[in-house]
């Protein structure tokens, strides 16, 4: 991976988010406490503005210092696990000699379990975690059957939807969404909302090179 198309990605996220603002604001409205947006917002500006720092650095250092920047900048419970998503990314990158797709897909996924330990939460909890997980398998698994890349993409983009729609029926037991009991039904999750556009802006960036 390089650090240039980290820094396409970073600006390719920020404008697919702003694109969204008023809907991922209402979700977590309606069973949040309606910052999530805002929070996102802030991370993505504050690494864009790193940017000259960043481009001279490998890219494995670089999602390294964007984990620690995210640590002290996003607040709010999705901050920490954005920020361990990241460095869990980096070190897995650190340790490969060759980088390829099942690399990446590799690193994505131990940045995703990295999630899973840091929130203590897993699939079914309505939770970004309900696109993450189901996206890290379809990435692994198209690669291992050596999938082309528009193929990968339009997998992981499916899957990302369909996750991010899946958690409009469940119970949240995690997050601030955990203490409306029934009333979150009927509602998708922010974060699984925001991970869901951030997954597909990437994608398309990756369509387009
Ligand atoms: P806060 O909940 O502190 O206001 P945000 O609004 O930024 O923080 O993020 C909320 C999102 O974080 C939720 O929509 C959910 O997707 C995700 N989230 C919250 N708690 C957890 C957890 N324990 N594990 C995984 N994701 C979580
Ligand atoms: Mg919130």
């Amino acid at each position: 991976m390089k650090t240039e198309f980290i820094l396409q990605a970073v600006d390719a996220i920020s404008i697919a988010i702003h694109a969204h603002e008023s809907e991922i604001e209402s979700l977590d409205r309606a069973i949040g406490d309606g910052d999530h947006f805002i929070n996102i917002k802030r991370g993505v500006t504050t690494i864009a503005a790193m940017r000259e720092e960043l481009s001279a650095l490998p890219a494995d250092v670089a999602l390294q210092r964007i984990g620690m920047k995210l640590l002290s900048t996003i607040g709010g419970a999705s901050g920490p696990l954005f920020a361990s998503f990241f460095i869990a990314m980096s070190k897995t990158l650190k340790t490969q000699q060759e980088e390829s797709l099942a690399t990446i897909a590799a690193a994505f996924a131990d940045g995703v379990e990295s999630i899973k330990q840091r929130g203590k939460s897993d699939l079914g909890e309505k939770t970004m975690l309900d696109v993450l997980i189901p996206v890290a398998q379809t990435f692994r698994q198209q690669v291992e059957a050596g999938a082309d890349m528009p193929a990968l993409l339009t997998a992981i983009k499916a899957s990302a939807e369909q996750g991010m729609l899946s958690t409009r029926d469940m119970l949240a037991t995690k997050g601030r969404a955990a203490f409306l009991g029934e009333r979150a039904i009927g509602h998708i999750d922010a974060g699984a909302k925001s991970s869901q556009v951030m997954i597909s802006a990437v994608c398309d960036l990756l369509a387009q090179t």
